[in-house]
């Protein structure tokens, strides 16, 4: 008989389900290329390509038709920008002439044309060309499925578990359209924070990433796939005891999820009465139905960059204005928008507006310093927020703050901007707040003097891990470096914390930790009540806060600042939640 197997991963959807595996272990890319044609068959294979590229361009147009409304608008563009690749009149040209050619058979010539690409994109050693490489990658995929009639196979995926090397967010869309039920996806594919698993969320769909080797693994035929932040786990040819306790499991589960739905509506506030407020991080648009059936107190991070990345230039006031009012106004008028100035540089550029190649872009131009050196793209954006606050609880927040200078510089900088809006004739918001992201080591060091000049203090954690334990947020050699849970990130800010009290300052969190169940935890225990998190966090934290007990969690605050490692933290945090 087969030993039962335990694998480990990280999740995108939580979730516990058991069932049958799909393996798809085609690779549609980069196989080897075989057959030669005859002179007289060229023309057909050119027909055949053609057909396939009108199929694949109809296919995406139905999924954009049936997606609409159904789903937030920034997570179709990627619809939009397939689109584009197919209509790019290079690549389709480039395949054409591998038929000619090289004589190719149309799928190969996809094939070829398309791997080209890819290695192309992947020797740009830039992490923002990772999402052109996997675009490329999707389109090239789409096309030899119209061609080899791959779709045909995805309808033997009805109700069971992929498991896949990568499977791409256009397919598990398309899937998606064609009625299919996924029951879960395992995949030695890791992207995190990449757009599959951002879908997979939106789909609902129990999503295991970062298996490696998955093809090592003797799969079987049914498996348990368990995608809760505790366990993240796959097991292969199950035990009848594990069997058994996943049956326990699978009933607390949905329990767990009926819980979620009936605390949706009522207040946030632990059991003993203390009240937390939950935002959410807004990145593009933002669903006014997300707004009304979250109900987050507001917006924690408001992050502009999108909004200028989408452009072709920098975009002019009116525009921003537009685009920041319309956001603001799906809130009540009391409701507090944190809006962020522009955070350019390392990871995130602008497609119009070439930077200077630095050897530690995260080290580098980036955030108020970019503003501070391009002043009058920061007094367009400052005088375009001052307008949509007129009237509003709009508060303003200046992005990877090192030095005190900055921050005054900054203020002198708004104060111009006030000016020119009072000769302008413009209604704006005089009084307006004021605050600073603690992303570096230098703030947190000095916060009882940043507490002093400025009104609220916001925690990046996304980039205070990275600064604290000087390691790279997007490396993947040292991936399990970037930790939260360090006790040196705890520590931090646990700091700032009360370097803000000591001045009556508020602090919130607003990096990906503040949606983590352990994360609301740990900073509950340090008095921190409002939190900032993606969408889809929000009810689950709801939940989680109205079964804590705000008084009797102060006591483990000190057990997990004298954690020796992040382990130890992890186990204290998982042991409360039980
Ligand atoms: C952060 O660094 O935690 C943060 C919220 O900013 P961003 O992820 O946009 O850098
Ligand atoms: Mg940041």
């Amino acid at each position: 008989m087969r030993k039962m197997e335990v694998i480990k991963g990280s999740f995108a959807f939580e979730g516990i389900v058991t069932g049958e595996v799909f393996l798809d272990k085609k690779k549609y890319i980069d196989e080897g290329i075989t057959a030669i044609l005859d002179e007289k068959d060229v023309e057909n294979e050119i027909e055949r390509f053609e057909r396939a590229l009108e199929l694949s361009k109809e296919s995406l147009e139905d999924l954009r038709t049936s997606f609409a409304g159904k789903m937030n608008e920034h997570d179709l563009e990627i619809i939009t920008a397939h689109m584009m690749i197919l209509d790019d009149p290079i690549y389709v040209s480039d395949i054409k002439k591998s038929i000619k050619k090289d004589k190719l058979r149309a799928e190969e010539a996809v094939k070829l044309i398309t791997t080209k690409y890819v290695k192309m994109f992947k020797n740009i050693q830039n992490p923002e060309y990772r999402q052109k490489e996997l675009d490329i990658k999707d389109v090239g995929k789409r096309i030899v499925g119209n061609l080899d009639k791959r779709f045909e196979d995805w309808k033997k995926l009805d109700g069971k578990i992929l498991v896949t090397e990568e499977i791409f967010p256009t397919e598990l869309l398309n899937i998606y359209h064609l009625g299919i039920k996924i029951k879960g996806i395992v995949m030695e594919y890791g992207g995190e924070t990449s757009h599959l698993a951002i879908l997979a969320k939106a789909l609902e769909i129990p999503t295991l990433m970062g298996i490696k080797n998955i093809f090592s693994y003797n799969w079987g035929k049914d498996i348990i796939l368990d995608t809760t932040e505790i366990n993240s786990c796959v097991i292969i040819e199950p035990d009848e005891k594990t069997k058994k306790e996943y049956e326990n499991l699978l009933e607390k589960f949905e329990l767990k999820k009926e819980e979620i739905k009936r605390d949706a509506n009522l207040p946030t506030e632990t059991l003993d009465g203390e009240k937390v407020s939950l935002y959410i991080n807004v990145s593009g648009d933002l669903d006014s139905e997300e707004v009304r059936t979250l109900k987050p107190d507001g917006i924690g991070l408001l992050r502009t960059e999108l909004l200028y990345m989408k452009n072709t230039s920098f975009p002019d006031e009116e525009n921003q204005f537009k685009v920041y009012s319309g956001i603001v106004e799906k809130f009540d008028k009391d409701s507090s928008i944190i809006i962020r100035t522009l955070d350019i540089g390392a990871d995130k550029q602008l497609p119009y507006f070439k930077m200077k190649n630095e050897t530690n872009s995260f080290l580098g131009l980036r955030g108020i310093r970019f503003s501070l050196q391009n002043q009058d793209i920061f007094i367009t954006q400052l005088k375009a927020i001052l307008r949509a606050a007129y009237n509003r609880n709009v508060k303003i927040m200046y992005p990877m703050v090192t030095n005190i200078s900055e921050l005054r510089e900054a203020n002198k900088l708004l104060e111009r901007a006030k000016e020119e809006l009072k000769e302008e004739n413009k209604l704006y918001k005089e009084e307006i707040e004021i605050g600073v992201m603690i992303e570096v080591p230098s703030i947190v060091m000095m916060a009882d003097v940043f507490a002093q000049e400025v009104d609220f203090f916001s925690i990046g954690t996304n980039d205070l891990t990275q600064y604290i334990l000087a390691t790279d947020r997007l490396s993947e050699t040292v991936s399990s470096m970037y930790d939260c849970y360090n006790p040196a990130v705890l520590r931090s800010i646990a700091f700032v914390k009360k370097a803000a009290d000591l001045y009556g300052k508020k602090v919130s969190v607003c990096g990906e930790m503040a949606g983590d169940a352990k994360a609301i935890v740990a900073f509950l225990s340090m008095g921190i009540k409002d939190l900032s998190m993606v969408g889809t966090s929000i009810l689950a934290a709801r939940s989680l806060i109205r079964s804590l007990n705000y008084d009797k969690l102060k006591e483990i605050k000190e057990k997990l600042l004298l954690c020796h490692d992040s382990k130890e933290v992890k186990e204290i945090l998982i042991k409360y939640i039980n």
